[in-house]
């Protein structure tokens, strides 16, 4: 199998696209490390199902928590092969009656997360000369959206850092790809308002939202040797909305 043995994190993998991409990279033969910062019952449920894998709770907005992260998973499966940076959150609001907590901290879980995770591996990484991160980012970082000025910086950090860190690791055989999702149905899109989600139908040329299941293919593809010569990419999966 494609990923056989590879040890892959994938932050806040319990649930939404977190936990189709856990299920997927271990449907390839990867050893799959599933963090959670709440989701406690999902993340044992989900690991249960996978077999050889592991749970572990960690806040990655917080340096002790991405490297108590990657420290568990490096005691787990002795090295780590594959990070994807998925954990995630909005706050949404206009910019005018934005607070500082609530750009604050979508910047420190959004792009705070994926830059102290991959500072973590990047060791690992390294000393293995091989290593892909794969982070999610958003079409929102791409376009902008109302409302989201907070989450769509963040996101768009994140796609700056994948090309800048791609060129900095090239070297080493550590790739860094982004996956650019659309509107996907999980819980953070269950937040939005009916009369968003109907406009955002009627803006996709596929008129429907995507599926979870829908996005784990392709970080599956970015994780492993068919992506070999993959790097400083941004991938996006939206039904057409951004075309
Ligand atoms: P969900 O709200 O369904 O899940 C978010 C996940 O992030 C949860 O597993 C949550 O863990 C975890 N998480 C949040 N903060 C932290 C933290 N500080 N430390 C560890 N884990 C954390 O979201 P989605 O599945 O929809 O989103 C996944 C990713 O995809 C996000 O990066 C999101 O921005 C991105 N995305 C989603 C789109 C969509 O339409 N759904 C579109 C474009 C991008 P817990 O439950 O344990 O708190």
């Amino acid at each position: 199998m494609e990923l056989d043995g590879r040890v892959a994190i994938v932050t806040g993998g319990a649930r939404g696209i977190g936990a189709a991409i856990a299920r997927d990279l271990a449907a390839a033969g990867a050893r799959v490390v599933v963090n959670y910062r709440s989701s406690a019952a999902e993340a044992e449920a989900l690991v249960a199902e996978l077999g050889d894998a592991l749970a572990v709770q960690a806040d990655v907005s917080t340096t002790e928590g991405a490297d108590a992260l990657v420290k568990a998973a490096e005691s787990w499966g002795g090295s780590v092969d594959v990070l994807v940076n998925n954990a995630g959150i909005t706050m949404d609001g206009l910019m005018m009656r934005m607070s500082d907590a609530q750009w604050d901290d979508v910047m420190a879980t959004n792009a705070g997360g994926p830059f102290r995770c991959a500072r973590a591996v990047l060791p690992l990484m390294a000393r293995a000369r091989a290593g892909s991160i794969i982070n999610i980012v958003s079409v929102s970082a791409l376009r902008g959206n109302p409302g989201q000025v907070n989450y769509s910086a963040a996101k768009a950090a994140v796609v700056a850092m994948t090309r800048a860190l791609a060129k900095e690791m090239g070297k080493r055989n550590i790739r860094v790809n982004a996956v650019a999702p659309g509107f996907i149905e999980t819980g953070m899109t269950g937040k939005l308002n009916p009369k968003v989600l109907e406009a955002a139908k009627e803006a996709i040329p596929m008129r429907r939202l995507g599926r979870p299941e829908e996005i784990a293919p392709m970080v599956r593809f970015l994780a492993g040797p068919g992506a070999s010569y993959v790097t400083g990419q941004v991938f996006v999966v939206d039904g057409g909305l951004s075309a």
